[in-house]
């Protein structure tokens, strides 16, 4: 009884020392957190030390601990129910991981700014290398308003212990969560600034259907907490110098726009819009009435021979795709909700030579979960790959659509597209992407992702982020220190705009794989390449256990490296340790290993 009593004060004296600090490092002062944090590590690396913990030197948080020791809450496993197989129940997973949180041995670690903030379990899904494990996604709340961006992924073993997790946290350094400003003029707010977007002539073709229905456009809003170091990642962040805010998270059409909820002011927004690279348009007068005309239902075996070329792609290439994911990883769909998942793709979308995937509805789309294909697009696997793995990431690490955490998500739309035209269509496959769209080849495509910057025909870089977007600047960065933001004139000047560059900055990420798996010299770096599976394993492994909705380029680059590492020990998995070496190797070829390490 004694020694909890002490252990409780200890603890209860960290809290206040690490409020003081958070309230200093408010006013400008040095901040003495991390220092803090420390402190509580050492007393938890004495009892254990196979405890390995990275703190962000922004927040002063943890954000990556591995090698916890097994230690069960017995609040929680006594009583807990288990099936015939010996699984714990979700709400006992969901109990212990929140218990671990509120009041395990590192839980004054992640001591915020706010003592009203807590973490809270969202979902539950079973590890797919290591049976019995979970892995558990979690989110920051305030007053119980969500914390936009914050997130976790939290390893649970089958006796109900955590063993290790990775978290993207804020400090939650806010007041009051009452608003002073209504929805309805927040959604005002937005509108307009909305309306002032649309009146520049960006993306002309893409935007004009919300152009033109944007009076009536249906909007909705909700209150999130905006802070940006987890919306838009540690460069774009710091460029910006806004703090952390109450806001009307408002959602109109493709955009979400974040609105201050004391002032008014717009804080940021982004297209959550999906998409590839616009490409050469033709004007084909089709229609943009959905559903549409019905020509295959697997449900109802309708099927209206002889079938379109697209329409009998998008069936062909989708089936390829979904088997892909199967035979790799077991998965039993793209957004994996069992047997009512129906895969419904739209060929021959109105003028666009687009192919997306829709998380929602939208001038543009009929629903979530749906693809819609521009004409010819289906045609091309490594973009319908590309397309449905959008899919697979909004059902797992469901990366932010915007900077940083955005260019994550379209590397890996890239990266698995193209490990599945490998897989599945090998005499074709290529590390250049979107060779088959009308308007562009094999020698110039719309990424290449062994050389981003791309080359002309006199090997000549397409690549200057200075300059205005332009047939022979339409390349991307190769290293984290070529990043580019909304403001870069190669940015400024496309759609990618909208989303802070998401299709540029990929780039960066798409070496890292290529030099994972094909090796090469980069930057004076040599890397060795392991592969194209085990790239995939990686990959896909990173995707599924540890990503989150706000990582970032250097985080999902460490990711790789943790999954690597993890696979080591799955039977099978054909991985040692030296392929992981390889894997630093090439984040630190393109810039995106953390300091220190
Ligand atoms: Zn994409």
């Amino acid at each position: 009884m004694r020694s909890i009593f002490s252990y409780a004060i200890a603890v209860t004296g960290a809290v206040a020392l690490l409020h003081a600090a958070a309230a200093l490092a408010q006013e400008g002062g040095a901040s003495s957190k991390p220092r803090s944090v420390e402190q509580i590590v050492q007393e938890a690396r004495s009892k254990n030390p196979a405890l390995r913990i990275r703190v962000d030197p922004v927040t002063g948080l943890p954000v990556k601990v591995r090698g916890l020791r097994p230690s069960v809450d017995p609040e929680v496993t006594l009583g807990a129910s288990r099936d015939a197989s010996g699984q714990p129940s979700d709400d006992d997973i969901i109990k212990t991981t929140e218990a671990f949180f509120r009041t395990g041995e590192l839980s004054a670690a992640f001591a915020t700014a706010s003592d009203r903030s807590k973490v809270v379990a969202l979902r539950v899904r079973r590890d797919p290398d290591f049976k019995g494990q979970s892995i558990v996604h979690v989110e920051q709340r305030i007053d119980g308003i969500p914390v936009f961006g914050s997130s976790g992924r939290v390893h649970v073993s089958p006796s109900l212990a955590v063993t290790q997790f990775t978290t993207t946290f804020s400090l939650v350094d806010v007041g009051s969560t009452t608003p002073s400003i209504t929805k309805e003029r927040a959604i005002f707010a937005a509108r307009e600034r909305l309306r002032e977007l649309l009146a520049s002539d960006k993306d002309r073709k893409s935007l004009d259907r919300l152009r033109a229905g944007f009076e009536t456009a249906a909007a909705e809003a909700e209150l999130v907490i905006y802070d940006p170091a987890l919306v838009r990642g540690r460069k774009a962040a710091a460029r910006a110098k806004q703090t952390t805010r109450l806001s009307w998270l408002t959602r109109i059409d493709q955009f979400r726009i974040f609105v201050d909820a004391e002032t008014g002011e717009v804080l940021y927004f982004h297209s959550d819009q999906r998409w590839m690279m616009p490409r050469q348009v033709y004007d084909l007068n089709r229609g943009f009435l959905f559903p549409g005309v019905k020509l295959v239902d697997d449900v109802s075996g309708e099927r209206h021979e002889p079938l379109p070329d697209d329409a009998s792609n998008a069936y062909l290439n989708a089936g390829r795709v979904g088997e892909f994911y199967s035979r790799n990883f077991g998965r039993t769909g793209i957004l994996e909700l069992g047997e009512e998942e129906l895969l419904s793709a739209y060929v021959q979308y109105g003028e666009s030579t687009n192919a997306y995937w829709c998380t929602g509805q939208t001038f543009d789309c009929p629903g979530s979960g749906a693809m819609v294909y521009g004409v010819s697009t289906p045609a091309a696997l490594d973009v319908v790959g590309h397309e449905m793995t959008h899919g697979v990431i909004s059902a797992e690490a469901d990366l932010t659509y915007a900077d940083e955490s955005g260019a994550v998500n379209e590397s890996l739309a890239d990266i698995l597209g193209t490990l599945i035209e490998f897989q599945e269509n090998p005499g074709e496959a290529n590390w250049v992407l979107g060779e088959k769209i009308p308007g562009y080849a094999r020698t110039s495509a719309i990424r290449n992702m062994a050389n981003p910057n791309m080359i002309d025909v006199d090997g000549k870089s397409l690549f200057d982020r200075n300059k205005p977007y332009a047939h022979d600047n339409r390349g991307q960065p190769d290293h984290y220190d070529d990043y580019v933001t909304r403001e870069d004139p190669i940015c400024e000047t496309t759609r990618d705009y909208f989303t802070g560059c998401v299709h540029f900055n990929s780039g960066i990420f798409n070496k890292f794989a290529f030099l994972i798996s094909e090796g090469g010299r980069h930057r004076g770096r040599v890397v060795k390449g392991i592969g194209r599976n085990k790239l995939g394993r990686i990959a896909y492994r990173a995707l599924v256990a540890h990503l989150t909705p706000s990582s970032g380029l250097q985080d999902s680059a460490e990711a790789f490296d943790d999954a690597c590492r993890e696979l080591v020990a799955v039977d099978g998995s054909g991985m040692d340790s030296s392929d992981c070496d390889r894997v630093r190797e090439a984040q630190s070829a393109v810039g995106l290993a953390f300091a220190g390490t």
